[in-house]
């Protein structure tokens, strides 16, 4: 037996479920079958423990503060940067910024090109980006007078590699693409990428908020300008995430917001930032939230973030052979590399029909654009349904999933 396959039998969800209290309730009188991963985990009681903990005996404001319980604060605070860093392999923790999360984290970064972005030059993105990896470059683009250039994706959900190269010129002055689609599942091939963008010096900002979960992230080895990542879908609270960026762009980078904790010296004459990453962390942060974070990375290390991704991909090309069977069912999102995301639509059934009928039956799945609009517009389709799958997710619930859609089609005959 080789290592991965031995892992794999040694997966114990069951015990894994154990750790989520939220999975173990009845929504109108079914087992909760919660397939909304993509839009947000569910959260072991190692995290809640650790922000109660946090609450219950530590609670205080971070850096600068002398006493004991600040200290303390500080210590877990800065420990959980270690953890982000080692989990990103970054080079150092300076280079982990804390933010609200993947929105803010590209926003910050979209605000600090502002001085050197200029009219006539060019961002480019991909035609599968989410909504928070397209409006903050408009934003930007209307600021400085440089046009969004989209590389275009196929009818599978995969980019166009070709079109995206041909896309790529002198005027290009940055690129930001996510690793993982949140509406289709698609895994961009993110390395090869970035080498390209590379060959002519294009910067870099990778949106991890869908891969992180699922993808082992080497920021070193992918050589990535940036790249950026929400908590939330990582099993961490809401209103966390980290921004990873190389010394030497945060250095050069503008800060985002004014405040306490991101200066040095402040008079009314003028200011002096402070290093990176205070420069970017202005204002009281969310320390229970970076506190949950670190507490999360540490538990999906300790099942294998391969592991993880080796069980969810069973998971997903399970519900694929079954959806095949069903006649009815369109998958939206058939890239060859894909992560565990289905989407869908129904002949006949409106997509948020299909989101409250299965409700109905104690399944939660997302209907909707996905915050990706230009992706639903693609496919022809107003919005699609969507089962995504995490760790603690079975076999069983994909039998859940499909019995439920077989009834549905029953009832709307
Ligand atoms: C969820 C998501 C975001 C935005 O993350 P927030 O947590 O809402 O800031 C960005 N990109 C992708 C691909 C996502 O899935």
């Amino acid at each position: 037996m080789n290592q991965s396959v031995e892992n794999l039998a040694a997966y114990d969800v069951d015990k894994i479920r154990q750790d989520f209290p939220v999975l173990d309730q009845q929504v109108r009188g079914k087992p909760l079958v919660y397939l909304d991963n993509a839009a947000t985990s569910q959260k072991p009681k190692q995290v809640i423990d650790s922000i109660v903990n946090y609450y219950e005996n530590d609670n205080a404001n971070i850096h600068r503060g002398v006493h004991t319980l600040s200290e303390r604060a500080t210590l877990s605070y800065e420990n959980a940067r270690k953890t982000v860093q080692q989990f990103l392999n970054a080079a150092s923790e300076k280079e982990i910024v804390f933010t609200r999360g993947a929105t803010e984290a590209i926003n910050l970064v979209a605000n600090g090109l502002a001085e050197t972005i200029k009219q006539g030059d060019e961002i480019l993105i991909t035609a599968m980006e989410h909504h928070s990896n397209i409006v903050p470059w408009q934003m930007l683009c209307k600021k400085t007078g440089a046009s969004l250039k989209v590389a275009p994706i196929n009818e599978h959900g995969e980019l166009m590699l070709e079109e995206f190269e041909a896309l790529i010129s002198n005027k290009t002055k940055f690129a930001a693409i996510s690793h993982m689609s949140n509406a289709l599942g698609t895994i961009n091939p993110i390395k090869q990428l970035i080498d390209q963008l590379h060959q002519h010096d294009v910067p870099v900002l990778v949106d991890g908020a869908q891969a992180i979960p699922h993808i082992s992230v080497d920021v070193q080895a992918l050589d990535c300008e940036f790249y950026v990542f929400s908590g939330h879908k990582l099993y961490a609270p809401t209103g966390i995430g980290a921004l990873y960026g190389k010394m030497e762009q945060l250095e050069q980078m503008a800060p985002y917001q004014g405040g306490g904790d991101m200066i040095s010296v402040v008079t009314f004459d003028k200011t002096v930032y402070n290093k990176v990453p205070y420069k970017f962390e202005a204002g009281t942060p969310n320390i229970a939230g970076t506190i949950g974070l670190g507490a999360a990375i540490d538990y999906v290390n300790s099942i294998g973030v391969d592991e993880i991704a080796a069980h969810e991909n069973a998971l997903l090309n399970y519900a694929v052979v079954q959806a095949k069977r069903i006649d009815k069912l369109r998958v939206i999102g058939t890239a060859k590399e894909k992560g565990a995301i289905m989407s869908f639509v129904l002949d006949g059934i409106h997509p948020h029909d299909i989101g409250t009928m299965m409700d109905h039956q104690g399944i939660a799945v997302r209907a909707g654009h996905h915050c990706a609009m230009p992706v639903m517009d693609f496919f022809g389709v107003p919005a699609t349904a969507r089962a995504s799958f995490a760790m603690y997710n079975t076999h069983q619930e994909v039998d859940a999933l499909m019995a439920g859609i077989e009834n549905l089609i029953e009832m709307f005959g």
